[in-house]
């Protein structure tokens, strides 16, 4: 009836990666490069986004690309001095120091930030669309934002209700919960966990008051878990689902007449057809008999005696 929602995504974001200048491993990712000679170092970036066509990057051999280039730029560091190039930014040869990255040379000043124009140096940076941007530039330009805090998501991203989150800020807007394999529930843009949703939004039975989950049963103007329409007094289900109203309670036919006080004080049971009222009570009139000999009495000729009915003779004899 009310089917949850699943998160659609929750993975890793692989749109941009995190490119290292120089320095290996890249566990030291905030450390000097290593391997400078005479003041001039090597700075190698890879980037995730932007590989040159017909080279898909191929997640598993990565770091083993990596790890070779590295290889051989650690073997050319002897040499690096000797070629330096031309700067990809000013055009003009570089004489001293050098960053290589994004496969072109440039003067240290001239390698810097697309948006901040920052000195990249060492620090970490990416690529996007051929152009390096320091880390915080980049993600606050580029990176999905979280529709809770609207900060930049750098990680894991929740993809839900056509909006991205941090996983840590995805939760049921009622108690704060996150969600479990069960999912969420979703009501006016809104997350919410199974409980606080059906406590919220969903229907209450008009017997226990409490949420209907799946099956109802649709009675009496309201909705019912079906163990939940019964009679109000003994519990029974309902045969052939005929009940009787009361107060817009469903009853069994017998208490619908207790409530009504329509029940034959002699039997127990209703009255549907004549009836004799006496003594505050109902009877059937076959069952309006005095309470020594049995015999049916009429309603204006017995005597009561300790809340029971006698007919004359049995009156007179048992208590004159
Ligand atoms: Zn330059
Ligand atoms: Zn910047
Ligand atoms: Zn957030
Ligand atoms: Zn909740
Ligand atoms: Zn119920
Ligand atoms: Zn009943
Ligand atoms: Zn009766
Ligand atoms: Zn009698």
């Amino acid at each position: 009836m009310f089917p949850p929602m699943q998160i659609q995504g929750l993975e890793q974001r692989a749109d941009g990666e995190l490119c290292w200048a120089a320095g290996w491993p890249p566990s030291g990712r905030q450390s000097s490069p290593e391997g400078q000679d005479e003041g001039g170092f090597m700075a190698q970036g890879k980037t995730g986004s932007s590989s040159p066509p017909g080279e898909p990057p191929k997640p598993g051999s990565q770091l083993d690309s990596m790890l070779g280039s590295l290889q051989s730029d650690l073997n050319k560091l002897g040499v690096a001095t000797v070629a330096k190039g031309v700067c990809g930014a000013c055009k003009k040869p570089i004489a001293g120091q050098v960053v290589t990255a994004m496969g072109r040379t440039w003067h240290p000043e001239h390698f810097v930030c697309t948006h901040c124009q920052e000195e990249i140096g060492s620090r970490n940076f990416f690529e996007r669309d051929g152009q390096p941007y320091c880390e915080k530039d980049y993600h606050t330009l580029f990176s999905p934002r979280c529709y809770y805090c609207n900060g930049p998501i750098l990680d894991k991203v929740v993809t839900a209700l056509d909006r991205t989150w941090h996983p840590e800020h995805f939760f049921c807007a009622q108690c704060g919960a996150f969600f479990g394999p069960e999912g969420f529930h979703e009501k006016d843009g809104k997350a919410y966990c199974r409980k606080d949703y059906f406590d919220m939004f969903a229907p209450k039975c008009g017997g226990c008051a409490r949420a209907i989950l799946e099956n109802y049963i649709s009675a009496l103007n309201t909705l019912w878990h079906p163990e939940c329409f019964v009679c109000r007094e003994c519990f029974t289900p309902f045969i052939n689902g005929s009940f009787f109203e009361h107060d817009g309670q469903p009853y069994c036919e017998v208490h619908y007449h207790e409530r009504r006080g329509s029940l034959c004080s002699g039997c127990q049971k209703p009255i549907t057809g004549r009836c004799i009222t006496a003594m505050a009570k109902k009877f059937h009139p076959e069952h309006f008999v005095c309470a020594f000999c049995l015999k049916q009495l009429n309603k204006g000729t017995f005597k009561e005696q300790n809340d029971k009915p006698y007919c004359q003779n049995c009156f007179l004899k048992l208590f004159c």
